[in-house]
């Protein structure tokens, strides 16, 4: 689009950003995240996100999840297993999640659902909720398989790898322009969601019209549950922050690139939320 705008997101503008929080906050203040995430196939990926969420500075963070992730949970977390015969989010699931809805600042949902029949009415549930939605991986999917349901009135921010954006560019009827930042800004305009286009220098998009690529980040990140963590520091800069998803989401993304950069042999995505708490602080004045 001839009227976009954008520049690339560096160091200083993530300094511009951060705040030490006051010293009188409290959790609640600091922002409450709900995480709608994992399946029987997938519990690795409610780990990740609810730790990277906690990392990164969520005051509290409650995970709503279908099946008890046998991997260790940090104890700082609030668990709510919502009990579904699938094992995986569907209809069951939606009186829970509409209950802590109502206990949150942000929702982020999507990472290690797998899909089932009855996910496209919790999305359709969780598109109710009146604050940010940052919707990751099998929310996108559901979303794509039934986009007539696609009626978001809140702000929203999504975050698709390449292979969902294609999906989710199909069944919206968007082109799927070659060049990235042009592809980001036409599903942002379409979905009326700022647009986490990932992979190397990740694209953020707002439906607006700006953007901004982000100069953080290797090769390093390409390894699996990394998606799932960017999905939890996002979610919870959202909680703390409602009103800027722009902002939050490039910021987001260019702590997790910075977490990816520290050289660590053999990195993996459990490595990352420590590494990006630690990216955040230094950055921090
Ligand atoms: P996901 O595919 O959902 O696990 O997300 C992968 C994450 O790793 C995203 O944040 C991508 O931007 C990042 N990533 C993947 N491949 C690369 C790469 N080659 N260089 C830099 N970042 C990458
Ligand atoms: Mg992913």
């Amino acid at each position: 689009p001839e009227e976009s705008e954008g520049e690339a997101f560096f160091a200083a503008d993530a300094e511009e950003l951060l705040h030490r929080p006051a010293y009188d906050t409290y959790k609640n203040l600091r922002g409450r995240l709900l995480i709608a995430a994992g399946s029987s196939d997938y519990s690795g990926a409610a780990v990740l996100c609810s730790r990277a969420a906690l990392r990164a500075g969520a005051g509290i963070v409650r995970l709503a999840t279908p099946v008890r992730p046998y991997a260790a949970l940090p104890g700082a977390l609030i668990v709510r297993e919502v009990d579904t015969a699938a094992g995986s989010f569907d209809k069951e699931s939606i009186p829970a999640l509409a209950e802590m809805m109502q206990q949150s600042d942000a929702v982020a949902a999507g990472s290690g659902w797998s899909q089932c029949r009855g996910s496209a009415a919790v999305l359709s549930a969780l598109q109710e909720f009146p604050g940010p939605l940052l919707l990751d991986a099998d929310a996108l999917n559901t979303a794509a398989r039934e986009p007539q349901r696609w009626l978001r009135h809140g702000k929203t921010v999504i975050t698709p790898h390449p292979g969902e954006a294609k999906r989710l560019a199909e069944a919206f009827g968007v082109p799927q322009f070659e060049d990235r930042t042009n592809f980001a800004l036409a599903l942002a305009a379409k979905l009326d969601a700022v647009t986490v286009l990932k992979g190397p220098h990740t694209v953020v998009a707002d439906p607006s019209g700006r953007w901004s690529l982000n100069t953080s980040g290797c090769a390093a990140l390409a390894t699996a549950g990394s998606g799932d963590v960017l999905a939890g520091i996002i979610g919870a800069l959202l909680a703390g922050n409602p009103e800027h998803p722009f902002e939050m989401a490039k910021l987001g993304v260019f702590l997790h690139g910075l977490a990816g950069e520290t050289g660590k042999a053999g990195l993996i995505a459990d490595d990352l939320p420590e590494f990006a708490a630690e990216a955040k602080a230094r950055l921090t004045r």
